[in-house]
């Protein structure tokens, strides 16, 4: 049995293998770049690059790729070989550290939004070395940011790291205000939990909703679902659990810290959670394993469905994003600590969080708003649309305490003091219990729990990190002006609960009636993409987006664009299948029961004397149904024509919002209903029942 110590990593360009083949001066000169974000030194990259490419050919590579992020939310990469030509006919392998640090992708079949104009092609990736670069199927990979010429982020990667950077620096300057000179650097790290369902590679091969769209857009409830609640945390299959232990393996390989997988709720449904990492890392390691999670999958004759919403019925994936901030000595600021002084801290940065998430509620929710996760949030599961932080009682209690200068708990008689006295202990299980929160504090780290699980992490991080890192600024601004430290302080606090608590939210927020209490709250409820993305253009977002140097204000605009317009074609792609399924294939298979179940009532009238009321009932069931599924489609035809017409896209993504998601629905409803009455032999794809039951 191999070692998982000794191929963890094996495919990783990492610190043991820089230091191991780079010369002393270079890895040093390197490790002040990772670590500290010193810019690079030129004559760096050529060493690098040589010993890169010596690494990677020995591990059987034959091509680099420049990895990035475009904004359609997945990687891209185009290959290039190490071959150069000799003079004499031969081929050496050669790669400089020009071709390291600098790509040129044809960058024109990206979305830029109308950032780069299409005469005006180029755009260049840029080796990010604080991600290290790895092999993937005989290519070395080197994670790369993508720029237009002009300099303006066409990607995902430069705002994350603009605003990690914003975090660091505001962050900073509290440490500072607390008499903290030695910390160097503040990062934030988040640990991703990913969510899946695995289906049978031949059942999905079957359906062409699932090809096209990712989610089942036809399907009736099979006779169980997840009612029994059997799956969750269940023994895992077979087949599955092989799957697991091979994917684990491929991760561990690419130095991804694959930890915990177990059942979901629904079935067919798994969960897998790697060990937290640094937010850049953690978001290439989340792309990266989303990637290898389907290709694995396919070795083992399944599909792994990362789509939000892939069934009706029962549960849809989500992406649970562990974030914390951290500093270079090993300390978490989310963390209450052992003395009063550091408690006074993490209640400032607790503070902040709150304030941050009430006045950015809106980024948050755009930052998660896809065409397949509006079929989560707001939906009839949990997290809800609406944005809240569920602390727990304990924690609850005391900023209570704090706001009302009351004694903490009754027990104590004093008054809460800041910086004097010490926070009481919160157990892990009284701040986690909390299942239905879109935000919940969970001991050490914030849960933001309404990701997609096809969404990459980076824009939920960015938007995060901007909205605490605006909230860290005006603090710092207010508490390096003060006289007396600590009454500034502990007033800031009082005046931030007090003027934020409405965000704090406790109870179940799945039930109906938060959401009616959130809204006499003020709190904001977008329920779909088309009604939160705008908002991303709010003159308060861009403000506070562009003074922080995330975003350019082009860059804003063309993003919300890009999104829209991604929610339009989503939906628009979605609409066209199930016209196209519902013509050929549902219908002619109905249609096909109806005359075969007439064939049969003249065949048995021709016979004998019957009545066949049974069948002549059906008979009219189906014919009333096949009318019905063809008003609908030709109603969803009639919707996607109009849509072309519509070329503003913030009126598009409202028309498919309108118009064609409920034209989708009564067509679904329509087609589901004709399933249940019709023979399972005619039925022309594979039903849910052997979708969700079909890995054994
Ligand atoms: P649960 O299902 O109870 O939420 P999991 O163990 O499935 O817990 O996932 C928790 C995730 O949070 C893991 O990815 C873990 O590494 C991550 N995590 C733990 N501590 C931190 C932290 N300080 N900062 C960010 N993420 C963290
Ligand atoms: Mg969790």
């Amino acid at each position: 049995m191999e070692k998982i110590t000794d191929y963890f990593g094996s495919m990783v360009f990492d610190d043991r293998v820089m230091k191991a083949r780079l010369p002393e001066k270079v890895y040093k000169s390197l490790k002040e770049t990772i670590d500290k974000g010193n810019p690079l030194d030129a004559s760096v990259a050529d060493s690098v690059a040589s010993a890169m490419k010596d690494w990677a050919i020995e591990h059987g590579c034959t091509h680099y790729t420049h990895w990035f992020q475009p904004l359609t939310g997945l990687t891209a990469e185009k290959h290039d070989s190490f071959i150069t030509p000799a003079p004499d006919g031969r081929v050496i392998m050669e790669f400089s550290g020009k071709e390291l640090v600098k790509g040129e992708p044809d960058a024109s079949s990206f979305p830029s939004g109308g950032l780069r104009a299409t005469f005006e092609a180029r755009g260049y990736t840029a080796w990010d070395p604080t991600s290290y670069a790895f092999i993937k199927d005989g290519t070395l990979y080197i994670p790369t940011a993508f720029c237009s010429y002009t300099g303006e982020a066409l990607d995902k990667k430069v705002p994350l790291l603009r605003s990690m950077d914003a975090i660091n620096k505001q962050a900073l300057r509290i440490l500072r205000l607390f008499g903290n000179d030695t910390v160097q650097v503040v990062k934030t790290s988040v640990g991703p939990e990913q969510e899946y369902f695995l289906v049978p590679a031949e059942l999905y091969a079957q359906r062409k909703d699932l090809i096209m769209s990712g989610r089942t857009l036809f399907g009736a409830m099979p006779p169980k679902g997840q009612e029994m609640e059997d799956h969750y945390f269940g023994s895992i299959k077979q087949k599955v659990s092989e799957y697991m232990a091979d994917l684990d393996k491929e991760l561990w390989k690419l130095g991804i810290l694959a930890k915990t997988k177990h059942n979901e709720v629904a079935p067919a449904q798994h969960e897998l959670a790697p060990i937290y990492s640094t937010t850049n890392i953690a978001t290439d390691h989340n792309q990266l394993t989303m990637e290898v999670m389907q290709k694995v999958a396919k070795k083992h004759g399944l599909v792994c469905l990362l789509h939000e919403k892939p069934f009706a019925g029962v549960n849809g994936s989500g992406k649970h994003n562990n974030w914390s901030i951290s500093t270079d000595t090993g300390v978490n600021l989310l963390s209450p600590g052992e003395t009063p002084h550091e408690n006074a801290q993490f209640l400032l940065f607790l503070a902040a969080v709150i304030k941050a998430v009430d006045d950015y509620q809106d980024l948050l929710r755009l930052s998660v708003a896809t065409a397949g996760n509006d079929h989560r949030l707001g939906a009839n599961e949990a997290p809800p649309a609406v944005i809240s932080i569920f602390l727990g009682d304990e924690l609850t209690a005391v900023l209570d305490a704090i706001e009302k200068d009351e004694p903490y708990g009754g027990t104590k008689k004093e008054k809460m003091q800041l910086g004097v006295d010490v926070l009481p202990k919160f157990r892990k299980d009284t701040t986690d219990r909390n299942r239905t929160s879109p935000f919940a504090f969970t001991g050490n780290k914030f849960e933001f729990r309404m990701l997609g699980s096809s969404n990459s992490i980076s824009c939920a991080n960015i938007h995060l990190n901007a909205a605490v890192a605006e909230v860290l600024k005006q603090f710092a601004d207010e508490l390096e002006k003060a006289e007396d430290f600590n009454k500034s302080l502990h007033d800031l606090i009082r005046r931030t609960i007090k003027n934020h608590k409405r965000i704090i939210f406790n109870g179940n927020g799945y039930d109906d009636a938060w959401i009616a209490e959130a809204e006499a709250r003020g709190l904001l409820n977008l329920k779909t993409t088309a009604d939160a993305m705008p908002r991303i253009c709010d003159k308060k977002n861009v403000d506070m987006l562009t003074s922080h140097g995330i975003f350019t204000e082009a860059e804003i605009y063309s993003r919300c664009d890009i999104m829209l317009d991604n929610y339009v074609k989503a939906v628009n792609i979605e609409a066209l299948t199930m016209v196209d399924m519902a013509r050929k294939e549902i219908i002619p298979a109905v249609m096909k029961f109806t005359a075969d179940t007439a064939s049969a009532v003249a065949s048995k009238t021709s016979v004998v004397s019957v009545a066949c009321k049974y069948e002549k009932r059906l008979i009219t069931t189906l014919s009333d149904l096949t009318d019905e599924m063809d008003e609908a489609a030709s109603a969803l035809e009639g919707a996607v024509a109009e849509l072309k017409s519509i070329e503003n896209v913030i009126k598009a993504s409202e028309f498919v919002r309108d118009s064609l998601l409920p034209k989708m629905d009564a067509l679904r409803a329509a087609a589901d209903k004709a399933e249940t009455v019709t023979s399972e032999e005619y039925w022309p794809f594979p039903t849910y029942d052997k979708l969700l039951f079909g890995v054994k």
